[in-house]
Parts: structure tokens; C-alpha cells; sequence
């Protein structure tokens, strides 16, 4: 319960949230326009919003009823100018959670978001499973087996993305995107000695490698993980959500 989608078309204030939120401990991804906001705010892949208003594209209000008409529960906590009273309620009554004037402190930003998860934390599943591997998202711990096993953070939350999306090719460079941020170098194989720390943990056949592309997590029936010798597996990315920045 910790991936933040910033909606923020200004450079100064989306680097400001995003270097801020990542040193608390969440994860951060950024849409710079309202079209865009809406397309990714959805609450498989988020557990927040923090939405500005003034977007282009389209404004963060229009944003914010597109994705409550479709039935996006994930908080939003939405950001407006100074005065801008009719903002704030227009938003509340489509739907926003909380609301933040510009200019705002990070410290008072922070205390908002965690209120927000902790409220969402009350209906969301506390472990995720795969065959014998479980996460305790509440208390952060893996265990295989019942076996407790040690993961770094960075390694955790490499099996939570797995686990969240079960069957899904993920590709390198969405993994890199989720788990080390946008500044990563693309080219970095971290990804691949990652997924090598975690299937030595967690077991050889939890992920499937998918040639070419990246990683997925095994589903129950397939025997092995190779695709050695197979054909050139699917290239495209059937989640359009995993791009925003
Ligand atoms: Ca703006």
C-alpha cells in the first residue's frame, strides 16, 4: 500500500513529490496531463492519486470525474491554487478525498497521504499468494512454505509488482520504472539480478522469464521457466497503465 500516481504538469512541483514521496518509503510515478491522469489512476495499480488541477489535456476535475464514472475507488487528494474555494468543492463533491492548497509543505502533504492509506488499508487484501510464497503486505515479511525469509526492501517490492499482476508480462523497463524510479539508467541489467536474488530466496520456478521482453510470474500449472528454444513471446504490453511518467 504504497504506490503514489502524481498528476503534475509542473516539472518543479512533480520532482518535489516524487523525491519526497520515494525518500518515505513509496513508490512515485508521474502523468504530466489530465488525459493521462485518468487513464492510469486506477486502483490495481495505485493505492493514491494526488491530483493537480490545473492540467492540460484536460483539467484535473474532468479527470477526476472520468475515473470515479468508471468506478475507481483509489484515493485522491487533489492540489489547487490558493482561494481557488470553488475548486476545492467542486472536487470534493466528484469524488476527491482530501484536497491541498498551493503552496503546501511536504511534512503536511505526507500527513495527508498517510491518513488516506491508512483509511484504504481498512478494505484492501493484507497478503498476496503464490503457491507457496506469501507477503504479509501489513508487516512487510515473506514466507515460503510458513517459513520466513529475509527480502530487502527493494527486492519486497519487486514480489509485490509480481504477485499484484499474476500471468502478466512485465518488462524490464517497467520493473526498473516501479521499483528504482525514472532516473534509472534503462540500459541497467538490475532488474535481471533482482529477479536472479529473488527466485534464489523465494524458488527457482516463481518466475517466468519471458525472452526478450521480461518477467512474469509463474501461474500454478506451468511445469518450468524456461522459454529457451520457444518462440519469440508476446512484445507488447497489454497494460497501458504500467507507462505513465
Ligand atoms: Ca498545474
Amino acid at each position: 500500500m504504497n504506490r503514489v500516481l502524481i498528476a503534475e504538469d509542473e516539472p518543479r512541483i512533480a520532482s518535489f513529490l516524487t523525491k519526497g514521496l520515494r525518500a518515505a518509503g513509496y513508490t512515485a510515478t508521474v502523468v504530466d496531463n489530465g488525459v493521462a491522469a485518468a487513464a492510469y489512476a486506477r486502483a490495481d495499480d495505485f493505492d493514491l492519486l494526488i491530483l493537480d488541477l490545473g492540467l492540460p489535456g484536460q483539467d484535473g476535475l474532468a479527470a477526476l470525474a472520468q475515473l470515479r464514472a468508471r468506478g475507481e475507488r483509489l484515493p485522491v487528494i487533489v492540489l489547487t491554487a490558493r482561494d481557488a474555494v470553488p475548486d476545492r468543492v467542486a472536487g470534493l463533491d466528484l469524488g476527491a478525498d482530501d484536497y491541498l492548497t498551493k503552496p503546501f509543505s511536504f511534512d503536511e502533504l505526507l500527513a495527508r497521504v498517510r491518513a488516506r492509506l491508512r483509511d484504504r488499508g481498512r478494505d484492501t487484501p493484507t497478503a498476496l499468494h503464490a503457491g507457496p510464497v506469501t507477503l504479509d503486505l501489513v508487516r512487510r515479511t515473506v514466507s515460503v512454505d510458513g517459513r520466513l525469509v529475509e527480502l530487502t526492501a527493494r527486492e519486497f517490492l519487486l514480489a509485490e509488482i509480481l504477485l499484484r499482476h499474476p500471468g502478466q508480462v512485465l518488462s524490464r523497463e517497467q520493473l526498473l520504472d516501479r521499483v528504482w524510479g525514472l532516473a534509472h539508467d534503462p540500459g541497467s541489467n538490475i532488474v535481471d539480478v533482482y529477479i536472479g536474488y529473488l527466485r534464489r530466496k523465494l524458488g527457482q520456478d516463481l518466475i517466468h522469464t519471458v525472452r526478450g521482453v521480461g518477467y512474469r510470474l509463474t501461474t500454478p500449472s506451468e511445469p518450468e521457466t524456461s522459454t529457451e528454444g520457444s518462440p519469440p513471446p508476446v512484445t507488447a504490453d497489454p497494460d497501458p497503465s504500467w507507462l505513465g511518467r
